[in-house]
């Protein structure tokens, strides 16, 4: 055949869309079934107040700025793989040793090491619902299955259906304390309890990404439970109240042994040095820190009685964001109305919003919006 010929039956192919009968290489159902991300208009939100994402609105502190500059300098270097002048370092803190420490690319890359590390295609994770986004996609990718249970009508999580859900299956359980996105923590003596009664081949994940900011008495002494358990592991961030959100960069607490597992599973060189170097300077501006949350802390306990004597079913926060459950055509009408007075917030389809707490500034503007009561009818 001239090879004109075949140019002309391709493009007749092309022409009546035969080519999809050609294989392709075909994603995992597990892959292929996840939502694809869609992006915000980018111009859109910078003209707006942030108050989606649950960062801290302040600017990075100067001498944590000067420290990324500088480790900027080895960039044509891999970073250290194995982080460990900063696991040293938390290992100092927490009175742990340094073989207990794993550093990730955020919590939630660390988060990823530890599902694929204990489960199998098949083996459940448990985790209260609503809670963080990011726990049924990372069960998917791994191939497991996500047992969701779901909150108790004071949003706090239902240990009790937890503990109802437990099978042969269950490798991992997720406790989020305080839980995003409703900002209610689980008490010391709820969980304590609760640890006494899961199976010690169950690996407990206890998930402090806002650890920072609870008060609350009866906030955990996780690091005394972690201690009393071996199954538990510690989860926190530096992207929360240390302000670290975009260099990426977490860590978990865990047994010796469940800890180099982690560290196996591991992407390697996934946590930059500068990431590394601005985790130990913010370390080091722990008393910084400790004054910016104190100054969240203070707009949380002035915002949360005022939308209260407004009429607002507000649980108790114990993090940097306020919670206010509603029905779906209420959430519409409220992420709508926070829009127009040119502030992001987050929805959350079939459950409530959720704002972030930011300066007096914004958090004002948020109580200008809620003033409106024709927004509250028919929350539920
Ligand atoms: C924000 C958040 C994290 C932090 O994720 P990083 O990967 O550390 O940025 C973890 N868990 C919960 C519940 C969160 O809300």
């Amino acid at each position: 055949m001239h090879y004109l010929s075949v140019f002309r039956i391709i493009a007749d192919m092309k022409a009546f869309n035969v080519s999809a009968v050609v294989a392709q290489p075909s994603l995992r159902a597990e892959v292929s079934s996840l939502p694809a991300y869609v992006p915000g208009s980018r111009a859109e939100a910078a003209a707006m107040a942030a108050l989606a994402s649950n960062e801290s609105h302040f600017e990075p502190l100067p001498s944590v700025l000067r420290t990324v500059f500088d480790a900027a300098r080895t960039m044509n270097r891999y970073p250290d793989t194995s982080s460990l002048a900063l696991r040293e370092r938390i290992a100092g803190n927490l009175a742990a040793t340094v073989d207990e420490v794993t550093v990730g690319p955020g919590s939630l890359g660390v988060l990823s090491q530890i599902i694929s590390a204990f489960c199998r295609p098949g083996d459940e994770v448990i985790f209260p619902w609503r809670s963080f986004e990011a726990y049924p996609i990372l069960v998917q990718l791994a191939g497991a299955t996500s047992i969701p249970v779901p909150l108790r009508r004071d949003e706090g999580h239902d240990l009790e259906a937890m503990l109802d859900s437990l099978t042969e299956r269950t490798r991992v359980i997720i406790v989020c304390t305080p839980n995003n996105p409703t900002g209610v923590p689980v008490s010391h003596g709820e969980l304590d309890e609760f640890l006494g009664r899961v199976r010690s081949d169950i690996l407990v994940v206890i998930d402090e990404a806002y650890i920072e900011y609870a008060t609350a008495a009866d906030t955990p002494d996780s690091l005394a439970l972690y201690r009393r358990y071996p199954n538990v592991c510690l989860l926190r961030t530096f992207s929360k109240a240390y302000g670290l959100a975009g260099l990426r960069i977490g860590y978990a607490l865990a047994g010796g042994h469940l800890s180099e597992g982690l560290r196996k599973a591991a992407l390697p060189f996934s946590v930059s040095a500068m990431a590394q170097q601005a985790a130990i300077a913010s370390l080091d501006a722990e008393g910084e820190m400790r004054t910016r949350v104190q100054a969240v802390v203070s707009e949380r306990e002035k915002l949360l009685p005022a939308l209260r004597t407004a009429g607002w079913d507000i649980p108790a926060s114990q993090t940097n964001f306020l919670w206010l459950r509603c029905s779906d055509e209420s959430r519409e009408r409220l992420v709508g109305a926070f829009r127009d007075a040119g502030i992001l917030v987050r929805g959350y389809p079939g459950d409530g919003v959720r704002i972030s707490l930011a300066d007096t500034e914004a958090n004002n503007r948020v109580l200008a919006v809620l003033a409106n009561a024709a927004l509250r009818e028919d929350l539920r």
